[in-house]
């Protein structure tokens, strides 16, 4: 049996490759500060540590045939952009300390994951951007600390690889969302914030909801399902660069707002506030997830938007708005 350890298995990525891996037949360990906060883990075993800490990460990855590291220090816009040196320092240590860690323990496979905030803020000036590929990361200038501190982690494991023939996968997530992840509490990203203001409106019957900038901002929003599918699918893979996953259909958060609100079945209001926007424009370009995996995500952004709405308008009703 493939034994597999999740860092971040508390979070909302790392929460469900655990059971998806759990699913392929693995025995799984996840590691995270804290347990997941809206249902038990599926994993045979869990440890909670703080993976900034070196012997830290040689107890997690000991015994272990594949990593997955997905632990880190992160949120949506508003957390991003607001803890630059926080988010630097603490993410530096965990990724430094688990791929050696992994390496001392005679790991065979990690897959590092990295973001699209890698990508230069000079190329996602425009709403109506060309979608990134891979290679139009250098030259390097990603908006945010986050995306520094991807790109250096990312190029530490093609040192990895390089050097000391370790073998490391790297994938670069495109706004990932779907239920059990944050919805509240400063953390959560665009997707669940919207769904969260959109079932407060319909719930207390007050259908005006604030939107941060203009709400011309576009991103691609990928369903969780898909991510974890593409993780499992890179990391059979003999692929060794960096490689996009996420959808390549690219939205404007209004039209996200106008999408929840038909499922949620109510009109809304958008009132546009000033907030945190990220880059102006983002989209993957999938010609080398196409080429590599020979596999594309599948589910829709409305399917998507459905599920994860219906989880989060359940959490706003328990939550007593
Ligand atoms: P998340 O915040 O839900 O999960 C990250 C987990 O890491 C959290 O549970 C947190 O407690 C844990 N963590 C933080 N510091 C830790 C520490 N010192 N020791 C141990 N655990 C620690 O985030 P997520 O959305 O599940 O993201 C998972 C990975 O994917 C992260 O590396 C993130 O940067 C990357 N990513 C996510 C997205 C996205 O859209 N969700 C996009 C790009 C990249």
């Amino acid at each position: 049996m493939t034994k597999a350890l999740v860092t971040g298995a508390g979070g909302f990525i790392g929460h469900h490759l655990v059971s998806y891996l759990k699913r392929q037949g693995y025995w799984v360990r996840g590691a995270d500060l804290k347990l997941p906060e809206y249902e038990p883990t599926a994993a045979d075993d869990f440890v909670q540590l703080d993976l900034r800490r070196w012997e830290n990460c040689l107890r997690a990855t000991e015994g272990m045939d594949e990593v997955y590291a997905l632990g880190a220090d992160m949120g949506g816009m508003g957390f991003i952009s607001a803890n630059h040196a926080q988010i630097l320092h603490n993410n530096s240590l965990i990724n430094i300390h688990t791929l050696e860690a992994a390496r001392t323990n005679g790991v065979k496979r990690y897959l590092y994951s990295s973001s699209a905030c890698v990508y230069p803020e000079y190329r996602q000036s425009e709403t109506d951007v060309t979608p990134l590929k891979e290679e139009d990361a250098y030259p390097a200038q990603p908006q945010d600390a986050y995306g520094w501190e991807k790109l250096i982690s990312e190029r530490l494991c093609m040192h990895y690889q390089e050097d000391y023939g370790f073998e490391t996968r790297i994938v670069r997530f495109h706004n990932i969302f779907g239920p059990l992840g944050s919805w509240q509490g400063g953390r959560e990203k665009a997707p669940a914030a919207l769904c969260r203001k959109i079932a407060t409106a319909k719930l207390s019957g007050r259908h005006e909801i604030e939107i941060w900038g203009d709400g011309q901002q576009t991103r691609s929003f990928c369903y969780i399902d898909d991510c974890v599918t593409g993780i499992y699918k890179l990391m059979r893979s003999d692929y060794r660069k960096p490689l996009n996953l996420g959808q390549d259909r690219m939205v404007t958060i209004d039209e996200l707002a106008d999408m929840i609100a038909a499922i949620a079945g109510i009109e809304i209001t958008k009132k546009h506030v000033p907030g945190p926007q990220g880059v102006r424009g983002r989209n993957s370009d999938n010609t080398r997830l196409r080429e590599v995996l020979h596999w594309v995500p599948e589910i829709s952004l409305e399917e998507g938007l459905r599920r994860t709405y219906v989880w989060i308008e359940e959490q706003v009703r328990r939550s007593g708005w």
